[in-house]
């Protein structure tokens, strides 16, 4: 089990918000990912020896997969459709640190139709239950960005510590604001915190709720409803998802991103840069037409608000890089 993660606040868009610093959980296994991954920490599995991922070489996923089987003394065979050749001659950031971690990355092989997903179940011989835990034989199975039903075990942690932070600073209302990619992250600790509201309802009124608001940075806002339904079909735990009507692509170099994220960081906090600048960018947004508009006039402006840091700074020194290769000559 992982210790509490600290809370700090930082200014931004002319109020205090405070930053939950999952980015600190753990130096190896962090943020977003270790949340998701803890089941696989903690449960039993007396007869599993390795464990299959697949996603991009570059994504947090390889890396806390990595660190997660190392800490386990398990195999990772991690699926990529490819690897860019810089990063093979240059291996750096997630890539590397799963590298070192042990992990065996393997390259879809040139000329194979079938998508990721549908390849690495095939090569595993495993049929595969969308959003299931899937255990075959001593083989555990976790489909991409750990988008499934045990990600449950360790958003209810965090979705707990939240709370008990909120008690021990005598607060009665949080909105939470957390980029999204699959999701999961923001859909399980919503479903925690309307479960809390009911169990509590009963009997402390005085206890308090939390609101999960969240926005899409990969695929656009389509996308994350449909990710919401593929993990469950009750809307109550779906989260609101804001936007200023822009679509930003994932990963892909966006000055409104880089000054964004050159703003918060001044706050002495290092962000990270594929999900934050956009989340950073959205939660503006929200905080000023919030304050604008009458009718949100109580949402916006008098419910503190927390940012979740989600970690995967281990991406930042080469998505960096590339900003000061494209800007930096422009000033
Ligand atoms: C994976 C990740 C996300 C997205 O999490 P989802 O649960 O897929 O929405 C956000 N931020 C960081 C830093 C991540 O590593």
């Amino acid at each position: 089990m992982f210790a509490t993660t600290p809370v700090q606040t930082i200014r931004f868009a002319e109020q205090a918000i405070f930053v939950k610093r999952d980015d600190l959980l753990h130096p190896d296994f962090s943020g977003n990912k270790a949340r998701k991954f803890q089941y696989f920490l903690e449960q039993d599995f007396p007869l599993v020896k390795k464990l299959v991922g697949y996603g991009s070489a570059q994504a947090n996923s390889l890396h806390s997969l990595a660190a997660l089987t190392k800490m386990r003394g398990w195999q990772l065979d991690y699926y990529v459709d490819h690897i860019a050749g810089y990063l093979k001659q240059n291996p750096q950031g997630n890539y590397k640190a799963a590298l070192d971690n042990g992990a065996n990355i393997i390259e879809k092989p040139a000329g194979i139709e079938l998508n990721l997903e549908t390849y690495v179940q095939q090569d595993i011989q495993a049929p595969y239950e969308s959003n299931k835990q899937l255990v075959v034989k001593s083989t555990v199975f976790v489909p991409e960005g750990g988008r499934c039903e045990y990600a449950q075990l360790g958003l209810d942690q965090l979705g707990r510590e939240i709370i008990e932070w909120l008690k021990q600073n005598n607060m009665k209302k949080l909105e939470l604001f957390l980029p999204s990619g699959t999701g999961t992250t923001a859909l399980y600790l919503q479903r925690f915190f309307v479960e809390f509201s009911k169990t509590a309802s009963s009997s402390d009124l005085s206890l308090p709720s939390v609101t999960v608001l969240t926005c899409s940075c990969v695929g656009g806002d389509e996308y994350l409803t449909k990710q919401f339904y593929q993990l469950t079909d009750n809307t109550d735990y779906h989260p609101r998802i804001i936007s200023n009507g822009k679509k930003y692509h994932f990963g892909k170099l966006n000055r409104q991103c880089y000054d964004m994220w050159q703003h918060v960081n001044k706050q002495g906090i290092e962000f990270e840069l594929l999900y934050d600048p956009v989340g950073f960018i959205m939660l503006e947004h929200y905080l000023n037409t919030a304050n604008l508009s009458g009718d949100d006039l109580n949402k916006g402006a008098a419910v503190p608000v927390m940012y979740l840091h989600q970690g995967g700074l281990l991406g930042n020194p080469s998505m960096l890089a590339r900003y000061k290769r494209k800007y930096q000559q422009q000033g």
